[in-house]
């Protein structure tokens, strides 16, 4: 079907459902078009590159979680509640606040990803994901209490066993994380005389940390890994996560970790709507899109993000903000083409750098093809991520904020004395 084979209402309804980096970005552009509806289980949109240094405290909530109101004007009509299923025939969505199903004309799909286990016995009950703020907020106050049960005067080795942190998975993400946890740890112990030092690991079943990077990066990462005093574990495998410890396994030996907490950046899998989701799919779940970013069987359905397989991208950008980022301004423009009865348009994205966070003093940049690092990576990754933020009178607030607060992390104090 298309628009000149069906008649379209004069204000179509356009519902996004997801309001993430895909969803978000293609209301904002959507803005107007039609009836638009933008349904995100969450009240606020996560500007994710940058929860590390929400973990850090470098920067605050409202800076990069801002409230959906604060962003969408009176052309996008938003509704917080959960989705639960996806009829494509009937072209109507269920939401578990409401009895009555939600109907569409068009519909945009960027529902992204969910922390993949990957069927590790105990990880899900017994690890702290990290994609969402709270997690964020789990993690640094498991920190604190961890450090608030270490008396001064307790031996290196049984403070380093009390203050043991395991990071799964040394990807982006894994190698971020454990930095900044690693960075926050040593000046909590600097600032509470504890004797000897935290102990930070990071496991990766592959044989090298950052596998999906180019090696000018890897170097840096590399680098800030050891500067941070992360243990690097490859080649290692995690086999079962308790409440109090995890399990690795390498080369056949097996080994449990007495940890504080185990934070699980293993990998991603498709969200479980999409999953039950009566589309064409590739073998890893992900919704097979056409260039024009529409579904194979549903031409007013359109997918993006890390639920959809686009093949007109550099392989690289997978499961990335960037190409989500991307493919939210190419879906706005085919949805109003759609609509109008105009030419669909087909894109092809490329990889616009890369730019990681190592630590609370460090980062690493990839622009143009060459890699620099230290502080002076980290102050062009804030300058960066406040470009992308999403509109322009947020970019402006927190760019002034950062420019004026500056981005000094939050030390882990006592929890009775948090500022
Ligand atoms: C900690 C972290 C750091 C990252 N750093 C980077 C980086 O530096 N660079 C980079 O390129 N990529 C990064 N990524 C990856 C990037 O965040 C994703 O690729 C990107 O967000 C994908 O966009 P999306 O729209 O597909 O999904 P998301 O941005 O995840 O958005 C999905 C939206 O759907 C909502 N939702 C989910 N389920 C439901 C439901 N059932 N009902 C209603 N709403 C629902 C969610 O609340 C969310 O608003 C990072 C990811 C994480 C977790």
């Amino acid at each position: 079907m298309d628009a000149s084979e069906e008649r379209v209402e004069e204000r179509a309804r356009i519902l996004i459902v997801g309001g993430g980096f895909g969803g978000l970005f293609t209301a904002l552009s959507l803005s107007g078009a039609g009836d638009v509806t933008l349904v995100s289980n969450e009240d606020h949109y996560l500007h994710t590159p940058l929860l590390y240094e929400y973990l850090s405290g470098e920067v605050e909530a409202w800076h990069i979680a801002p409230k959906y109101p604060e962003l969408l004007d009176d052309g996008v009509n938003c509704i917080q509640d959960k989705v639960t299923d996806i009829d494509v025939e009937a072209r109507s969505i269920k939401l578990s606040g409401r009895t009555e199903p939600l109907t569409y004309d068009v519909l945009v799909v960027a529902l992204g990803g969910v922390t993949n286990y990957a069927g590790v016995g105990g990880a899900e009950e017994n690890s702290i994901p990290f994609r969402k703020l709270r997690q964020a907020d789990r993690l640094r106050q498991t920190m604190v209490e961890a450090l608030d049960h270490v008396p001064p005067d307790l031996p290196p080795q049984d403070v380093q066993r009390a203050l043991t942190f395991a990071v799964v998975g040394a990807g982006a993400s894994g190698v971020e994380l454990s930095t900044k946890m690693a960075d926050l740890l040593r000046d909590a112990f600097k600032r509470r005389a504890l004797r000897g030092e935290p102990r930070v690991l990071v496991i990766e079943m592959g044989d090298r940390v950052v596998p999906g990077m180019g090696d000018e990066i890897r170097e840096y990462v590399e680098d800030a890994l050891l500067k941070s005093h992360v243990e690097v574990h490859t080649l290692t495998r995690v086999i079962r996560v308790s409440p109090n410890s995890l399990t690795i396994e390498h080369e056949n030996r097996q080994t449990e970790i007495h940890a504080a907490a185990v934070v699980w950046t293993g990998g991603v899998r498709v969200n479980p709507v999409v999953e039950r989701l009566k589309v064409d799919k590739n073998r890893r779940g992900l919704i097979m899109v056409e260039p024009t970013l529409q579904t194979r069987a549903h031409k007013n359905v359109f997918a993006l993000g890390d639920i959809a397989f686009y093949p007109a991208a550099t392989p690289t950008l997978a499961g990335t903000a960037q190409l989500a980022f991307q493919q939210a301004a190419l879906v706005a423009d085919n949805v109003n083409a759609f609509l109008s009865g105009g030419e669909l348009k087909t894109k092809h994205f490329e990889e616009l750098g890369e730019a990681v966070s190592l630590g609370t003093e460090r980062a690493a940049v990839l622009a143009g093809g060459k890699a620099f690092g230290g502080p002076l990576a980290r102050q062009a990754r804030f300058a960066l991520y406040t470009s992308r933020l999403p509109t322009w009178h947020h970019r402006l607030r927190v760019g002034a904020s950062w420019f004026f607060e500056g981005t000094t992390p939050r030390p882990l104090l006592p929890l009775g004395i948090q500022r």
